[in-house]
């Protein structure tokens, strides 16, 4: 292939304003970092509850290294399944309130391994319109027929369950929290027509895990739907600050994934170290549950203060705040307006976005100070100030 294909499609990429560049953090991450050279108010992490440069957490890492050394060595089905997996397997059981629990190397990896095990050839998958990628590639991945439903709409998830009769099994998946949009799944009306029609429920818990429910452990907690939902993703790299993937169920679940997710059973194990973060990780979210509520704490002050100035985000109590802008240009435009002003909030595009809903995603974190939050507040007041920027 010649170069010029390259440059040709990365030429159409940036006329649609949509040609992505990786930003750089030089140093920790944490609620503020250095970003081409200078310090800015992080507004764009996963790192929820400021535990990725916790001195727990980094402790844990260097001393399981020190215990069990760098590597896996293999796969878990070959001798790559170390005491440290299988503790730690022991403990997110135990944190989601099921029998078992399977670790995957990331959510990613969790989505693409285990859809494709659940549901095949005579299945139907019926999934969130706005469900997450990896969540639409596992979907892809799988011989199943796969129906998209409208965005969180219960009728037209209900309309096509009434005409599944002929597929042998149903699955129906959906971010927990969606990562893009901040809003929460209505996961009691899912299960209920899930039982209505005999379908399996899956949920992507990557962004409830650690931040939904009084004590983190996601959505099911959120809702009280304990024992409700059979199949639960969850990560480790998001709020829980470290790396990695779980699914959550029964005995009988995790044995035939173990079996039969090809993400799981071709690939070396995450490393001790790793395992060793999210182990301190639980235990901190265990001591210290008010994190939960700082965080949520920031959330709401965060919104109330975009709301006071006017900006069009959606109701919500979530620490995902979109401003959607709609187009590309315009959303990159106000990405560097707010890095001058010192703070750092990525563009959303399409095609991880739907076309014509370019956005800033903004996340708060727990560790999040007033004063970090007010100048942010103040960046974004001076921006819509200065004109265009504000929809
Ligand atoms: N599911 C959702 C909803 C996500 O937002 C993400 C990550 N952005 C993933 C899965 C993938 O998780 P990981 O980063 O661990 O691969």
């Amino acid at each position: 292939m010649k170069d010029t294909f390259f440059q040709e499609e990365s030429e159409e990429l940036r006329s649609e304003g949509c040609y992505r560049e990786m930003r750089t953090v030089e140093g920790e991450q944490g609620s503020s970092v250095i970003m081409d050279g200078r310090r800015v108010v992080m507004l764009s992490s996963n790192n929820y509850l400021g535990l990725a440069n916790h001195p727990r957490l980094k402790k844990a890492s260097i001393d399981a290294t020190l215990s069990y050394g760098t590597g896996s060595g293999a796969s878990r089905l070959i001798s790559g399944n170390m005491e440290i997996h299988q503790t730690l397997e022991k403990e997110l059981a135990q944190f989601k309130g099921t029998e078992r629990a399977l670790l995957f190397n990331s959510g990613y990896q969790a989505n693409i391994g285990a859809i494709p095990a659940l549901a095949g050839e005579g299945d139907l998958i019926l999934s969130d319109e706005l469900n997450h990628a990896s969540i639409i590639d596992g979907c892809r991945l799988s011989k199943a027929t796969v129906r998209v439903y409208e965005h969180i709409n219960m009728d037209a998830l209900e309309g096509i369950l009434k005409r599944s009769s002929k597929f042998k099994r149903r699955l129906i998946v959906t971010d927990s929290l969606f990562s893009m949009d901040g809003d929460i799944a209505p996961l009691p009306d899912i299960v209920g027509l899930a039982e209505k029609y005999s379908a399996l429920v899956m949920i992507d818990d990557a962004h409830g895990t650690g931040v939904l429910g009084e004590t983190g452990k996601g959505i099911i907690e959120h809702f009280g739907l304990w024992g409700k939902v059979p199949i639960q993703m969850g990560t480790l790299s998001k709020a829980l600050g470290s790396f990695g993937a779980f699914i959550a169920g029964s005995q009988d679940l995790i044995d035939y994934l173990i079996n039969k997710a090809r993400s799981l059973i071709y690939t070396t194990s995450l490393p001790p170290s790793v395992c060793a973060s999210s182990l301190a990780a639980l235990k901190i979210l265990e001591e210290k549950p008010q994190l939960i509520g700082q965080l949520r704490e920031n959330s709401l002050y965060f919104r109330k203060g975009m709301k006071e100035l006017s900006y069009p985000i959606p109701h919500g109590e979530t620490p995902i705040i979109p401003l959607i802008l709609g187009d590309p240009g315009r959303t990159m435009g106000m990405v560097r307006s707010l890095f001058d002003e010192g703070v750092f909030v990525q563009g959303i595009r399409p095609p991880t976005v739907p076309d014509g809903t370019s956005r800033l995603r903004i996340t708060l974190m727990a560790t999040h100070t007033k004063e970090e939050l007010d100048l942010s507040l103040r960046a974004f007041e001076k921006i819509a100030k200065n004109g265009s920027q504000k929809k």
